[in-house]
């Protein structure tokens, strides 16, 4: 069924189930999604009750032990389910602008890094590869030898948030997959849908290559009710979580001895110094503060500028914010559209407001109707005022000036977060220095904080999170090593 609309696609109207036990069920009660851009209802899926969370997270467990995929079967269940998403990119792209609002031109970019998610977890299925241990190293241990092993856990979890809702879920489910477990995926309420897409493509691909039933299972709704089952199921080996710092403290003082894995909120700074290509530097940050609206955990959040570049990087902030179009999601110009939800909205105006009261400037920008907010240059920020101080979560580019290099270090520690860092000078020292001092899980020379592939190790420190996502890094938190020894008698 579709139904006219404000959007300027038609979108078909997308009411889901869930997939548990390799059938798609129904549960008694129902949530809307709906597009944030005009708050149209594009489609619904089912709240699931604690019961049929359980039912999945046992179907599971049942698929895992009765699993017998070789690595090159799970490596073909992978590589199949990308050729089936890149069938479809544009329709996926279309669905996550529906839901999730980003641009089209974005939502069509994260659909091509989800099927390379895919495509390189496939690869990693076959390079479980274990060590030779050299037991008689040890004096008196003659003729013993020794190797290691990497098996699967069993149960996967997979809790994923709005702002990239199909590729942070492929970041799970793919490494959990080639690794040989079953996985249960949890998609964001707000944005479902294409990760409900995902498991249809994984279904089919399961079932050609002979996978049990229950190997891939999908449950919307709740998240602390789904969260909760997964937390109290002995079934359950791992969870692997992206979302915010608060629910990932939950996950952690909750887990007991389950593997988890924590990618969380961010407050990410990256410095300008004064040899830096200011113009290049201006055109990443704004890029890296307003692409997807501002909703990327490692966007630029926090702007450190030496004070004898600042007037001239401002001037080229505020040149390229203006450069961006905003408006309808769909429309191929937009550069900028809505946030997700009224909430998210009025924390953005919030933190805008009481920043400007306390004395920021506005350079550009500023204005905002319901939860369309223009790209914004503030200037004048100081460590203590909330744009600084919080994780925004939106277009706002907080300009904070140091005097010194040890100020700029100082300030970008200044925050609970770790999770990445940018800085832009040509002195290698300089940089080198940045690498070594700044406390983040990654720190990006002549880029913004933002950058990121999907194969290389990537995790916070501090409240950004615990352990690393990447699909060889995945595949080893989704893993137990074992040793096997040999006694030659
Ligand atoms: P959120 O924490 O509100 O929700 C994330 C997921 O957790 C959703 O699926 C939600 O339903 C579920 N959830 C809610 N309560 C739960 C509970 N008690 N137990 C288990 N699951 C529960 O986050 P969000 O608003 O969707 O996403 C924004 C946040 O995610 C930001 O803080 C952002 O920085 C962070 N994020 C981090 C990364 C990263 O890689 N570090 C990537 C993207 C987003």
């Amino acid at each position: 069924m579709s139904r006219s609309n404000t959007m300027s696609v038609e979108i078909e109207i997308h009411d889901e189930k869930m997939l548990v036990n390799g059938e798609w069920i129904d549960a008694d009660e129902r949530a809307d999604v709906v597009h944030p851009y005009d708050g149209e209802v594009v489609g619904s899926v089912p709240i699931a009750s604690e019961q049929q969370v359980q039912q999945a997270v046992a179907a599971a467990d049942r698929a895992a032990e009765a699993s017998e995929l070789s690595a090159y079967e799970r490596y073909e269940l992978l590589y199949r389910t990308a050729e089936l998403l890149e069938k479809e990119v544009e329709e996926m792209a279309q669905l996550m602008t529906a839901e999730q609002g980003k641009p089209i031109t974005e939502a069509r970019g994260e659909v091509d890094r989800a099927i390379q998610t895919l495509r390189l977890s496939g690869e990693e299925a076959k390079r479980m590869f274990g060590e030779y241990v050299p037991m008689d190293a040890q004096r008196g241990f003659d003729r013993t030898h020794a190797f290691t092993q990497r098996e699967p856990l069993g149960v996967v979890a997979a809790v994923t948030p709005f702002n990239f809702p199909l590729n942070l879920m492929v970041h799970k489910i793919g490494p959990a997959l080639a690794a040989g477990n079953a996985v249960v995926g949890k998609p964001a309420t707000n944005t479902p849908l294409v990760s409900i897409r995902l498991f249809e493509y994984l279904d089919q691909a399961a079932e050609e290559v002979g996978a049990p039933d229950g190997l891939v299972n999908v449950v919307t709704g709740s998240g602390s009710t789904v969260g909760d089952v997964f937390l109290e199921s002995e079934e359950v080996e791992a969870i692997s979580f992206t979302g915010s710092t608060a629910v990932g403290k939950y996950i952690a003082n909750n887990s007991g001895m389950k593997e988890v894995t924590l990618e969380l909120g961010g407050n990410d700074p990256t410095i300008v110094w004064e040899d830096a290509d200011v113009k290049e530097a201006a055109v990443q940050l704004i890029g890296g503060a307003c692409s997807n609206a501002g909703q990327v955990c490692n966007s630029v959040e926090r702007v450190l500028v030496h004070k004898t570049v600042e007037d001239e990087l401002v001037a080229a902030l505020v040149g390229q914010a203006q450069t961006l179009t905003p408006g309808d999601p769909f429309d191929e110009e937009t550069d900028i559209a809505a946030l997700i939800d009224d909430d998210a909205a009025e924390k953005v105006q919030r933190i805008f407001e009481e920043t400007v009261a306390a004395g920021a400037t506005v350079e550009c920008g500023g204005d905002y109707e319901g939860r369309k907010f223009e790209p914004t240059v503030l200037s004048g920020v100081t460590p203590e005022m909330p744009a600084a101080a919080e994780e925004v979560f939106g277009p706002l580019v907080p300009v904070i000036t140091v005097a010194d290099f040890d100020e700029a270090i100082e300030q970008a520690n200044n925050t609970e977060y770790g999770l990445e860092a940018g800085i832009f000078t040509q002195d290698i020292d300089r940089a080198k220095r940045a690498a070594n001092e700044i406390d983040a899980g990654g720190v990006n020379v002549n880029t913004v904080s933002g950058f990121r592939t999907d194969h290389m190790p990537y995790g916070g420190f501090k409240d950004s999170g615990k352990g690393k996502e990447g699909i060889k890094y995945a595949v080893e938190h989704f893993t137990r090593e074992k040793i096997v020894g040999f006694h030659a008698g």
